[in-house]
């Protein structure tokens, strides 16, 4: 592979001023940053000064349970938690699901969007089994070349109260998923310190991270961080543990959220938020100032949960900001560092960023600001994965 000098783009770091500079990537990393890079056999891209940034995680979806570009299906979930686990579970044998070729579409949408990283919730219990993780790797299989797709073994319909599950979930750690997940240990599965037990040990027994649905509001949901925060800190694995979606977190008073976003800092546990539907938002700013960890995801997109959803990472970078309303520029761009930084913390990624030794993850656009950006969710110019054009102009490039 050639080397690829990117020249007069500018690039973008959280809280500096964005100023032009040219990238020169060499064998899949980024190596050099700077004015007036020269390489004589490298493949040159004028960028005009488009704005660069780091390639966007998805750090929340569910491949498994997408229909993305096939025909459409009218929504039937209702608008509770069992009534959806219900509804998706019943329907999903008529539907064809989980289902690879689907999954690979939407891969390769958000592939088009400058997304270069994805953490995938898996559903596993005793009626699919693992057809969820062997569905999702062959289409991540397809992809390898444009994206990274960490999996998560999800008890969707529950661990506790659901026998058989757990066995399967330790299959799948067995078998190489990376993150064992979970769901509501209290308002859902009954049996907080039981679930949280199980995939605490479970964890420790497979080097895997910890990524727990937790949708249960108000004290009962906070009770629930907190139970998580003392076993992160009992069995070792700060910075592991991640606690998604967290409505409750949204709902605190600003002190008590403050002193949440604390002890998760100071325990290594991050959160997720997607800002779906008119669910609370984690607030941006209160987990920055506190130093804590957050990253952003799309959950469900075109599903049997949602009609709605198009894999796009930019654009649910602007409905988080815009939910959470981020409106100075510095506040904006902590959604966006959210996005990408945020969400490479959560994944575990150690070679991240626009920096000389990094991979050579980023995308393009055209845009006055990293804030103006976000706002207005512009098309992407270039994707680069590896050091490899994979997109150009929202459309993918050959394998
Ligand atoms: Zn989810």
């Amino acid at each position: 592979m050639n080397d690829l000098l990117l020249r007069g783009g500018r690039p973008w770091t959280p809280g500096a001023p964005v100023e032009s500079a040219d990238i020169l990537i060499r064998d899949g990393r980024i190596a050099a940053v700077g004015a007036g890079l020269t390489a004589p056999a490298a493949d040159i891209v004028e960028l005009a000064g488009a704005l660069v940034f780091p390639g966007l995680v998805d750090s929340h979806c569910h491949l498994d349970k997408t229909m993305y570009g096939g025909p459409w299906v009218p929504n039937s979930g209702g608008r509770t938690l069992s009534g959806r686990i219900a509804n998706g579970e019943g329907r999903r044998e008529e539907l064809g699901l989980p289902n690879a070729d689907y999954a690979a579409n939407l891969l390769g949408a958000m592939v088009s969007g400058g997304t270069a990283y994805v953490r995938s919730h898996i559903d596993i219990d005793p009626e699919v089994g693992l057809r969820g993780v062997d569905a999702v790797r062959a289409a991540a299989e397809r992809h390898r070349d444009r994206v990274d797709v960490q999996l998560v073994a999800f008890p969707q319909g529950g661990l506790m109260n659901r026998p058989g599950t757990g066995k399967l979930l330790e299959a799948a750690l067995a078998d190489g998923v990376e993150v064992i997940g979970g769901l509501d240990p209290a308002g859902y599965d009954q049996d907080p310190t039981g679930q949280l037990d199980l995939i605490f040990g479970l964890a420790e027994k497979y080097g895997a991270r910890i990524d727990i649905h937790l949708h249960d509001r108000g004290a009962l949901g906070a009770w629930q961080y907190g139970l998580i925060i003392e076993r992160t800190r009992a069995t070792g694995l700060a910075g592991r543990v991640t606690i998604s979606h967290a409505y409750a977190m949204g709902e605190l008073a600003p002190d008590e959220q403050r002193r949440v976003a604390e002890s998760l800092a100071e325990a290594g546990v991050s959160m997720v938020t997607c800002a779906v539907g008119d669910a609370p938002v984690v607030p941006v700013r209160t987990m920055h100032e506190a130093g804590a960890m957050l990253a952003l995801g799309n959950d469900g997109i075109r599903d049997l949960w949602t009609p709605y959803g198009d894999g796009d990472m930019l654009r649910r970078i602007m409905t988080v900001a815009f939910r959470d309303r981020l409106v100075a520029d510095p506040e904006i761009e902590l959604a966006l560092t959210a996005g990408t930084y945020g969400g490479a913390k959560v994944l575990g990624l150690t070679d991240y960023g626009l920096t000389v030794g990094a991979a050579a993850d980023l995308f393009t656009v055209d845009a006055e600001a990293p804030a103006a950006a976000v706002v207005s969710v512009p098309p992407r110019g270039l994707v680069v994965k590896r050091g490899r054009i994979v997109a150009r102009g929202g459309i993918l490039t050959a394998a």
